[in-house]
């Protein structure tokens, strides 16, 4: 299921009523899952990840690994469907990514630890995505 663009919510009152409590948290507030405990960190099935909130493909699962970080990793997104801000929240500096077409907050993205060739980890939320298997 993929909104179009006039369907799109815009206000935060609009979104309220489309997503659950904990997805709104998530994805409109920026909130994160406790670690370990989304439907998505180990799932090994084959299909692509689309916005919770909107529709959009956003991962596929081609690119998924094993961080044992405890939320779900990619070492790559779908060309243009991921916006990187600076986040400078809780005394970090870390890099906050967002669906680029409903500006949802899926997580953050990490570079240079080694965990693969692409050396690249998109660490996010179950809550922000849902699966499609293949
Ligand atoms: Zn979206």
């Amino acid at each position: 299921m993929s909104l179009e663009d006039t369907e799109l919510p815009r206000t935060e009152d609009e979104w309220r009523v489309r997503l659950t409590p904990e997805e709104f948290r998530v994805l409109r507030e920026a909130g994160t899952e406790r670690a370990f405990t989304g439907e998505y960190v180990d799932t090994k099935t084959q299909g692509v990840y689309h916005c919770r909130a909107c529709g959009l493909e956003l991962f596929s699962s081609d690119t998924k690994f094993d961080s044992h970080c405890g939320w779900p990793s990619f070492d790559d997104a779908i060309p243009g469907r991921v916006k990187e801000i600076e986040d400078r929240s809780l005394g970090m500096s870390r890099t906050e990514i967002r669906c680029a077409r409903c500006d949802s907050h899926l997580g953050h993205v990490f570079r240079g630890e080694g965990f693969t060739a692409n050396d690249t980890r998109h660490c996010v939320n179950s809550l922000s995505i849902r699966l499609e298997p293949r």
